[in-house]
């Protein structure tokens, strides 16, 4: 089943083509990353699909719905979604805890706001001015906030910007748990090794059309790509590339008659393959 379904979206900014021609279907349950360079169209895009921003032409449905809508529809529509925007809000005046329980008004089953905090990991801030928070634990307040009305589908903006890498680790387990509780996932992120370890399918988007969607492992022709053999040879470093590392290896270590100097095989990583497409994009372009 379909959570998120788009067909031919296009979205212009005068004469700026922010979105021209974008194709999504995501399914219920999925983690789903849009990846792209600065201005390629993904809060354009997002936005649309949370109600935000007025589309010029296409057809949208966000959990059936057309979030273009007003009145009790828009009121059912934003009870069934989260929302964790790029930049945070100011509440400087309240604590964690206050925060949470405030919006946790807002929705007609909302999750316990002390679960939300611990989940979030804001347990010891959890009676601390909003204003007196580190960068990354007002980050970790705004996912709290994304996720206290139980959300059928979550939006992540660049959820772990500011994060240290345990937070981010620990962010990442919960959103597997939100997963396993069957919310669907639209991410977006700047942070290839995120939508590696997050993400079930990724669209890369660029200039305002979506180039590939993939699964992280297979995006760009990457589980068919040459991996790379290096070793040390004679003192100096040599490297081969080949569809069949472990043929290379075993001629290599019958010359070597046992272990092979300072042998390492490498594959492309998201990030190589996904800067490969980028810069193509550019070339193909000019
Ligand atoms: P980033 O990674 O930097 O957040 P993005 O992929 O989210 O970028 P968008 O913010 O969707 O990109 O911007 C897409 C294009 O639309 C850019 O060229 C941007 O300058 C333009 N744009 C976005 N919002 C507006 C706006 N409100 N008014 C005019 N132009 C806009």
């Amino acid at each position: 089943m379909s959570v998120i379904e788009v067909r031919d979206l296009r979205k212009a900014y005068g004469g700026n083509k922010a979105l021209h021609g974008v194709d999504l279907s995501i399914a219920q349950g999925e983690i789903f990353a849009l990846l792209g360079p600065n201005g390629a169209g993904k809060t354009t895009c997002v936005e649309i699909l949370e109600g935000f921003r007025h589309r010029d032409s296409g057809d949208v449905k966000v959990l059936g719905m057309d979030p273009e809508l007003s009145g009790h529809g828009a009121r059912q529509f934003r009870d069934r979604i989260g929302i964790v925007l790029q930049s945070t809000s100011d509440a400087g005046d309240l604590t964690v805890n206050e925060t949470i329980r405030h919006f946790s008004g807002y929705y007609s089953k909302p999750r316990d706001p002390d679960e939300v905090v611990i989940a979030v990991g804001l347990e010891e801030k959890k009676d601390a001015l909003i204003r007196s928070l580190s960068g990354g634990q007002r980050r970790r307040l705004d996912v709290g906030l994304g996720i206290i009305g139980s959300p059928e589908l979550l939006f992540l903006d660049e959820p772990t910007t500011g994060f240290d890498p345990e937070a981010r680790r620990s962010f990442w387990a919960l959103i597997r748990q939100l997963q396993n509780s069957g919310s669907t996932i639209l991410l977006t992120t700047h942070y290839l090794d995120e939508a590696e370890a997050l993400a079930d399918r990724v669209a890369v988007i660029n200039r305002g059309k979506i180039i590939e969607t993939s699964t992280p492992a297979n995006l760009g022709g990457r589980a068919t790509s040459l991996a790379r053999v290096q070793w040390e040879e004679n003192g100096v470093m040599r490297e081969e590339f080949s569809a069949e590392p472990t043929g290379v290896v075993t001629r290599l270590s019958q010359k070597f008659t046992g272990e092979i100097p300072k042998l390492s095989i490498v594959r492309p990583t998201l990030e190589d393959i996904y800067l490969t497409m980028i810069g193509l994009e550019v070339g193909d372009t000019q």
